[in-house]
């Protein structure tokens, strides 16, 4: 059986392209590039809460990085390093090798160095640290929604959700699994977005997170949603309103920015639907089916609700 430190020798070391020190000192020691300022997050997925005992060694190496590099991405900033932390109920070589695959087949797309963690036995465990970089005073933040703003979703929602529902939907597996992080277009809407989220526990719940944070409100047009095809009209409903982990990027910006954020999408390959507008904060939030009715909102995932 390996010892902790030939895990991390063996799975955890790769050199590091852009980290002044990497893995294998007390501390990482990192340079930004100067202008910009440090974007910070982490994710912590545990078995059983956040992914069900037993899935994939692989997937879980790219799920625990995306759901950071998601954060990234709202925030507008461009990822360049990150840690991670892991507890192991073992240390099964099979299991680390492609979870490291993983891992770092991700981290390889994004120029994302992994530069220190930590590596303990315990359940399963993972949590990840990410930093970027953007240029001052110019990251995305959920505050900056106006009224008369356009409300828009890249992609399309609800389908993570849908994975639970039918296994055999392998679309929305990989949506569930190896969710892709929208980092070009959080970089893109630098200086065009007047607020920004990613989708992780449902558009409503999300869509609600601005609204606080800007003391807005908004009107929705469900039609307008981009949806992941979901046969059952009830259930796409509560997929697409309620359903967390698409990881999609959800933004506001001025109607004199609808042009610019409408070409975004090509050169991205991504469609981005501009599906509703931000109302003053008494409007509260509404989603209005095809009459112009608001549909009633589920709550969105909160690991503390009854
Ligand atoms: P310390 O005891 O000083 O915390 P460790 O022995 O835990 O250091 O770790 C040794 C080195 O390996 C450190 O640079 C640490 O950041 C790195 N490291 C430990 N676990 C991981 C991991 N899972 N992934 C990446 N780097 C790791
Ligand atoms: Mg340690």
């Amino acid at each position: 059986m390996p010892s902790e430190f030939d895990i991390i020798a063996r799975f955890f070391s790769r050199p590091a392209r852009h980290a002044v020190r990497g893995v294998g000192d007390d501390a990482a020691l990192l340079a930004p590039a100067p202008g910009m300022e440090l974007a910070v997050s982490t994710d912590l997925l545990l078995e059983g809460r956040h992914f069900a005992p037993g899935a994939g060694p692989r997937a879980l190496g790219h799920k625990a990085l995306a759901v950071n590099l998601s954060d990234m991405a709202a925030a507008g900033a461009t990822p360049r390093w990150a840690t991670l932390a892991i507890a192991l109920p073992a240390a099964d070589e099979a299991w680390l090798a492609a979870f490291a695959e993983g891992f770092y087949a991700l981290a390889d797309r994004f120029d994302v160095d992994l530069v220190g963690g930590d590596t303990t036995r315990g359940p399963l465990t993972l949590c990840v640290a990410i930093l970027g970089e953007v240029p001052a005073g110019q990251a995305l933040r959920r505050d900056g929604a106006r009224a008369g703003d356009d409300v828009w979703v890249s992609g399309a929602l609800g389908g993570a959700a849908y994975a639970l529902h039918d296994p055999r939907d392998a679309a929305a597996a990989k949506r569930l699994h190896e969710p892709e992080p929208r980092i070009a277009l959080g970089e893109r809407l630098r200086g065009l977005a007047s607020a920004a989220i990613d989708v992780s526990d449902g558009f409503a719940q999300d869509l609600g997170h601005i609204l606080q944070r800007s003391a807005a409100g908004a009107s929705v047009e469900y039609a307008r949603l981009p949806k992941h095809a979901i046969a059952d009209a009830a259930l796409e409903r509560r997929c697409v309103l309620s359903g967390g982990d698409d990881y999609e990027l959800l933004f506001t910006a001025p109607q004199s920015a609808r042009d610019e954020v409408e070409k975004l999408a090509r050169p991205l390959g991504l469609p981005l639907a501009r599906v509703g507008v931000i109302r003053e904060a008494a409007a509260g939030l509404a989603v209005l089916d095809a009459q112009g009715m608001p549909l009633p909102l589920e709550r969105g995932f909160d690991h503390f609700a009854a």
